[in-house]
């Protein structure tokens, strides 16, 4: 009886799961597996955000897998030795898995496979994770793009991507020895500071599917003006979900072509515009496999010679703190803190305060943003903090300093999002809100500091450090 072992990482799923589908195809014992190997990562081991995701995640796959009289083998260590072991174990003939993107994971797997073929044993890998794989898209020269537009215009050509896969049939399974509980995975931080985590989000596929239905049911219908107002549940908040595999886009794109293709006229949702936010997140990861250097240097070599200011410890734990004395600034940075997410629009503004107006490295908030999101991606998160420094592929203009106050004015008009991380503020008048140091005696009287540089001198330093590059 053939048996095969089907590793999971960033495919924590069993609804179109092609490893996964493949392997109970053509096995009739199949046997789930974890290895848990976060030396195997690289400089980039999960921060402790995504490691309490994982944590209720692989939980959450292992209560289905169950569900379906199978269930999830754990293991820690060396991938390669773990999976040696079970082999010898079970007398499995064959290793599934699906595909990851970030360099270390791609040369841990180019071992893996090399060494288990060695051995005789069958390795099947297989694409889940995006539309296209990144090789699959490139210029009319066989380049890979470093613009969006063209890139987007090529992909959304090649959709829709092939139909997800349904649930496989789960053949039967024998745990054998060896495997270890959850907990031993010491995923879940030592000083409980999760509750903030716990009360927005529930990791695995089930909470996927379900803020995929809410999305599908309301907002998606006023998406491309409801997505830059972070007082609004605008956007789909499947990021960590999507990072963490346990939802494809392959099932979201379907879902809303369903939803358009029922709709009558009147209610019929354009889903373009958030299909082309997808698509983004398609262009990171054909950056991140192409230009696998990024997640540390600069996409445009120009920028190396941009005079960042000396890192400051103190500007930086002000900014991490949410204490800058800028308020659309220190709700982000609060909103981050506290529930592990912060809103597209907000994180474009807390990078532009921190590249630009404190002209610190934007490796240091890629750091940060790695430890404290939820949905931490080394694509995704290169991109964004390259984007904004301006040194990224197809990258926001040097000169675009984004203006926290004009920001705030704009998308948050009534001040809701400010008032809600923000409690010295709450009750504070509409103008107080949104520029408090005009009122000092205010600010010292509620608790809320002082800025810590003034905003027009700050925006002006930065465009004199970038002009010198650009000359
Ligand atoms: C400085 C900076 C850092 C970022 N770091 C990350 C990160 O570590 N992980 C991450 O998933 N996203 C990151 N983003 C992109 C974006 O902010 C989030 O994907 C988005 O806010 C997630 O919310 P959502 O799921 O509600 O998005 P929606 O608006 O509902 O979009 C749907 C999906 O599209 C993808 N997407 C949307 N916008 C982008 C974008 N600009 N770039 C790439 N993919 C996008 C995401 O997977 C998202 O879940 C970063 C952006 C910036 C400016």
């Amino acid at each position: 009886m053939s048996t095969a072992l089907v590793l999971f990482r960033r495919d924590l799923r069993l609804a179109d799961n092609p490893a996964l589908d493949a392997a109970c195809a053509a096995h009739a014992q199949v046997l789930p597996v974890y290895v848990h190997a976060p030396d195997e990562d690289g400089a980039w081991p999960a921060g402790a955000a995504t490691r309490w995701w994982l944590h209720h995640s692989l939980a959450a796959l292992d209560h289905g897998l169950r569900r379906r009289q199978s269930g999830l083998h754990l293991r820690q260590g060396d991938t390669l030795q773990a999976l040696r072991q079970l082999i010898a174990l079970t007398g499995a003939g064959a290793v599934y898995w699906n595909r990851r993107y970030e360099p270390a994971a791609i040369a841990r797997d180019t071992q893996l496979k090399s060494a288990l073929r060695g051995q005789g044993i069958a390795v099947h890998s297989h694409g889940a994770a995006l539309w296209c794989e990144p090789w699959q898209i490139a210029t009319g020269q066989g380049q890979p793009y470093r613009v969006f537009t063209p890139y987007w215009r090529k992909l959304r050509a090649q959709l829709p991507a092939p139909a997800p896969l349904p649930e496989p049939v789960l053949p039967g399974w024998r745990e054998p020895a060896g495997g270890l509980p959850l907990s031993a995975l010491g995923l879940l931080p030592r000083v409980r500071w999760d509750g903030g985590l716990a009360q927005h989000w529930s990791p695995g596929e089930a909470g996927a599917a379900e803020l995929l239905q809410i999305f599908a049911d309301d907002a998606v219908h006023d998406y491309a003006r409801g997505r830059d107002l972070p007082a609004r549940h605008g956007t789909s908040r499947l990021s960590p979900h999507l990072h963490f595999g346990e939802i494809s886009p392959r099932q979201i794109h379907a879902r809303l072509e369903r939803l358009a293709s029922q709709a009558d006229a009147a209610r019929r949702p354009d889903i373009e515009p958030y299909l082309r936010e997808l698509g983004w997140r398609e262009f990171a990861h054909h950056l991140l496999y192409h230009f696998p250097a990024t997640p540390t240097e600069n996409f445009n070599p120009r920028f190396g010679a941009l005079a960042w200011a000396a890192p400051d410890p103190a500007a930086l734990a002000r900014w991490q703190q949410g204490r800058t004395g800028i308020p659309l600034v220190d709700a982000g940075m609060r909103e981050l803190w506290h529930s592990g997410w912060m809103h597209n629009r907000v994180r474009m503004i807390v990078a532009s305060f921190l590249t630009k107006n404190l002209r610190q490295h934007w490796q240091h908030g890629a750091r940060w943003f790695w430890d404290t999101l939820v949905d931490a991606d080394l694509a995704n998160n290169t991109m964004g903090w390259q984007w904004v420094a301006g040194c990224g592929a197809d990258a926001a203009p040097y000169f675009r300093v984004f203006n926290p106050v004009t920001q705030a004015r704009r998308f948050d008009p009534d001040g809701h999002y400010l008032r809600r991380w923000l409690p010295e503020l709450a009750d504070a008048p509409l103008a107080l809100l949104h520029e408090p140091w005009k009122d000092p005696a205010q600010c010292r009287r509620r608790g809320y500091p002082a800025p810590m540089v003034e905003l027009a001198a700050s925006r002006q330093r930065a465009l004199d450090a970038y002009a010198a590059i650009a000359r």
